[in-house]
């Protein structure tokens, strides 16, 4: 038996990457019984039939799993937000830093198109956020800046790349050398055949790591329960062992660590503040839920 990881997945075919060498593989029938999908990323135990061709026997457990596109064990995420055109909205970035988070990957903050930014601004804006200990990346793809100093990151890694359209992610994309395999709508019409048919899915070798399609979030809801929001805020997550209480929400209750740090100022009022109000949201939504 054999380790690898599945890098691609096409017409029920799954292609395993084990010690430098690519297998197509099958799946085993007893996947469909278990109903557990090979996903694109997974770790997985195989068998070799011959030079190329092997069985996929075994799915290792999985760290997080993405539904748009299916791909597992992402370990992290370059989250691009612009300077300027359009604004930088920190609220925006707030959402999708929880939803990155709760998932268990890393965020990674990249402003883009810093040419069109008064600099010193936008170093305050981000303040904050790299005091919470977020690492942010300031590039211009327009002026080739900033655009060297990122290449490192994606080294062993498996990276996705998102951001609201228009923020510059395809001219970052281009200046990094990175052609991921958007939809293939057009190889398929090419090829007379449906639409779905030759949709795949692929981690693209980068920069000595992978690189997979841009996530494409269905909603931008908070739907988890509310101690998942705050276990989603690491650095609220490192001080609330020191609260009183079990599941403390940092929220009304007494002697809570995360208070005293926005008390004195180790977590900002600002970051404080996003977080009751999304906590209020993830509340909201429970009730409605639950009635
Ligand atoms: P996407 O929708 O996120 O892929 O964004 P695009 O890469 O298509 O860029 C959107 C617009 O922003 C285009 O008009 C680009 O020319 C412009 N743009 C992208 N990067 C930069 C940059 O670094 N500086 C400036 N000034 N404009 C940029
Ligand atoms: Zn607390």
């Amino acid at each position: 038996m054999q380790s690898g990881r599945i890098i691609k997945a096409l017409s029920g075919f799954y292609y395993v990457e084990s010690e430098e060498k690519i297998y197509q593989c099958r799946a085993r029938g007893k996947f469909r019984k278990n109903d557990q999908t090979p996903l694109v990323g997974d770790f997985c135990e195989f068998s070799i039939e011959n030079e190329v061709e092997g069985y996929i026997l075994k799915l290792l457990p999985r760290k997080n799993a993405l539904v748009r596109p299916p791909i597992c064990n992402v370990d992290q995420a370059l989250l691009v937000f612009s300077a300027k055109e359009p604004d930088l909205n920190t609220l925006l970035l707030n959402r999708f830093l929880i939803l990155i988070e709760h998932l268990h990957i890393e965020p990674l903050i990249c402003i883009s198109k810093m040419d069109l930014a008064v600099q010193k601004d936008v170093h305050q804006l981000m303040f904050p956020y790299e005091a919470a200990g977020y690492r942010v990346y300031y590039v211009s793809a327009q002026e080739n800046q900033g655009i060297e100093e990122i290449k490192h990151l994606f080294k062993k890694k498996v990276t996705v790349i998102t951001g609201q359209s228009g923020v510059g992610k395809s001219s970052l994309l281009n200046a990094l050398d990175i052609h991921l395999n958007i939809e293939t709508n057009e190889i398929s019409k090419a090829l007379g055949r449906g639409k779905h048919t030759t949709r795949h899915v692929e981690l693209l070798k980068m920069y000595d790591g992978y690189v997979a399609d841009t996530p494409g979030f269905s909603s931008l809801e908070l739907t988890m329960e509310p101690i998942e929001l705050a276990h989603s805020y690491h650095d609220f997550e490192e001080l609330s062992q020191l609260c009183k209480f079990r599941g403390c929400l940092h929220d009304s209750e007494p002697y809570c660590a995360v208070k005293e740090a926005v008390t004195d100022e180790r977590i900002s009022q600002e970051r404080y503040e996003d977080y009751l109000s999304f906590l209020k949201e993830t509340k909201a939504l429970k009730e409605k839920k639950y009635g």
